[in-house]
């Protein structure tokens, strides 16, 4: 059996010293059961956003305004360092966190300069910042890398000094990537290599590794020493892209997403209150439904571990013994046809009317180079002989994209719709199941459908007012007597 597994904390599961205990006693479990976890962390809750205002802060010439924001950041971190390393002990004897600081352990005094010494470092680069009033994709990149290179430190720690046998290892020795800031491309092959050397060396010894997710680094082709690493990013909410790396790099037995809900659910609960956990799906529907709005996890989590064949569990680390939900390549057989409905909101349709080029080729295409010049993403596409019905994000580039498509034909764009997207792989081959589909929902106005690039989804448009009735309506028609294998039956019944 494989006994590596990761486990990626999110930021509120790390978000001060309670919730960090409650996390070491999740890995804690884990090593009883025998398991070697490989941890990887996202910085506290909020400090992402916050050190992304900061550095917008300094490069709008803010500086004041910058540094307010990482003085904040300084004593949260400090504290928190100081309340996980201060001893039971120690914390009775003294009164208050300066006075125990005084008797601490050597650790504490350790990392309370390393952190400072960061925050002195940051500063620095905000004044400078503000001063030159640029605030250029590498520079973001290396402030907001901070949150994750302290959290896992301090973290680290936290885990050496509960028997945990916890160490720190840079995540940007081991996630190489391209340099594309902001959303760079990670280098599977090298951050296999850089895991064999970095990583796998202390698992085997029994060591806990803590890393830092998100964050990565891009070896500049002349680079001959550490020094020449450039800081770099996965994306926002890229820790748990980096738990999939990390899995598929060193052939975890699995990977743990460790968040604050319950895993994947039949819908959302705001709006369905006995939606239902769903146990195991597989890595397509999962892709799918990530991609429409059920923000468990992000989409590209999937590929490097779908790529291995590496079972990716969502679990609630404030309700450990949940089971979550399971994704795996291939899904068991289900007896309904849908595991899940997801909405996207806030969504525009275009209707292009060409009549003009009615027939002649290369006309979707320069509908098409519209969009790609806007850089804005199409979400859904229906076509006629004479019609294109498209739908965007809505954003601020609309009227532009507007105009520049009414040189190619009539147009015409309605905001506040949404998309409701039905998934499961069992709606391959049924018969039926779009008549089941409408005919729940035959009271609400459908704008547009679309079924068949992936098999394993259905979607539609709506107005966005009837997105809560439409849901309710279409969970009622397909999980009145759900699948036990497949959904957590149990949990309603209990409710009851
Ligand atoms: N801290 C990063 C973010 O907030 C990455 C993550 O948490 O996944 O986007
Ligand atoms: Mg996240």
């Amino acid at each position: 059996m494989n006994k590596l597994v990761v486990m990626k904390f999110g930021g509120t599961s790390v978000e001060d010293a309670v919730a960090i205990n409650r996390t070491a006693g999740i890995v804690r479990g884990r090593i009883e059961k025998g398991l070697t976890p490989i941890v990887v962390v996202s910085a506290m809750a909020k400090v992402t956003d916050q050190l992304l205002a900061a550095a917008a802060a300094a490069g709008r010439g803010d500086r004041s305004g910058a540094l307010a924001i990482t003085a904040r950041l300084r004593s949260r971190h400090k504290e928190t360092a100081t309340v996980l390393l201060v001893s039971e002990e120690v914390k009775q004897q003294t009164q208050t966190v300066v006075d125990h600081t005084q008797i601490a352990p050597p650790e504490l005094a350790t990392l309370l300069i390393s952190i400072d010494a960061e925050f002195d470092g940051l500063d620095e680069v905000l004044r400078g910042l503000a001063a030159v009033g640029e605030l250029t994709p590498r520079i973001s990149d290396m402030i907001v890398s901070m949150g994750e290179r302290l959290s896992s430190r301090m973290i680290a720690e936290a885990f050496s000094q509960r028997g945990l046998n916890g160490v720190h290892v840079d995540a940007r020795k081991c996630i190489i990537t391209d340099n594309q800031h902001g959303k760079a491309i990670p280098d599977d092959a090298m951050i296999e290599a850089r895991l064999k050397e970095h990583v796998l060396p202390h698992a085997s010894e029994g060591r806990t590794v803590v890393m830092g997710g998100f964050i990565g680094s891009y070896v500049a082709p002349n680079a001959v020493a550490d020094d020449k690493i450039i800081t770099t990013t996965l994306g926002r909410g890229g820790s748990d892209f980096t738990a999939a790396l990390v899995g598929g790099g060193i052939d975890a037995g699995a990977i743990e997403i460790w968040t604050d809900v319950n895993g994947i659910m039949t819908t959302d609960p705001r709006i369905v209150p006995e939606a239902l956990r769903v146990k195991t799906i597989s890595f397509e529907e999962a892709a799918e439904l990530a991609y429409f709005g059920a923000k468990v996890l992000h989409p590209a989590t999937i590929l490097p571990a779908v790529k291995k064949n590496i079972p990716v569990l969502v679990l609630n680390s404030r309700n450990p013994e949940n089971e979550g939900t399971r994704i795996i390549s291939l899904a068991p057989h289900c007896q309904s046809p849908f595991k899940s409905i997801a909405a996207k909101r806030k969504l525009t349709i275009i209707d292009v009317v060409a009549s003009r080029m009615l027939m002649s080729h290369g006309y979707l295409k320069a509908i098409f180079d519209v969009f790609d010049k806007h850089k804005c993403a199409v979400d859904m596409v229906s076509t006629s002989e004479v019609s294109v019905s498209l739908t965007v994000d809505s954003n601020e580039k609309l009227p532009d994209i507007a105009a520049d498509l009414s040189k190619l034909a009539d147009v015409k764009y309605e905001g506040r719709k949404a998309l409701i997207c039905l998934v499961g792989e069992n709606i391959r081959g049924q018969n039926g199941i779009s008549a089941r589909v409408f005919n729940a929902i035959k009271h609400v106005n459908v704008r547009m459908i679309s079924q068949g690039a992936s098999e394993i989804n259905m979607s539609f448009m709506i107005e966005e007012d009837d997105v809560e009735e439409a849901i309710r309506s279409l969970h009622a028609e397909f999980f009145a007597s759900p699948d036990p294998e497949i959904f957590d039956v149990e949990a309603v019944k209990a409710a009851r």
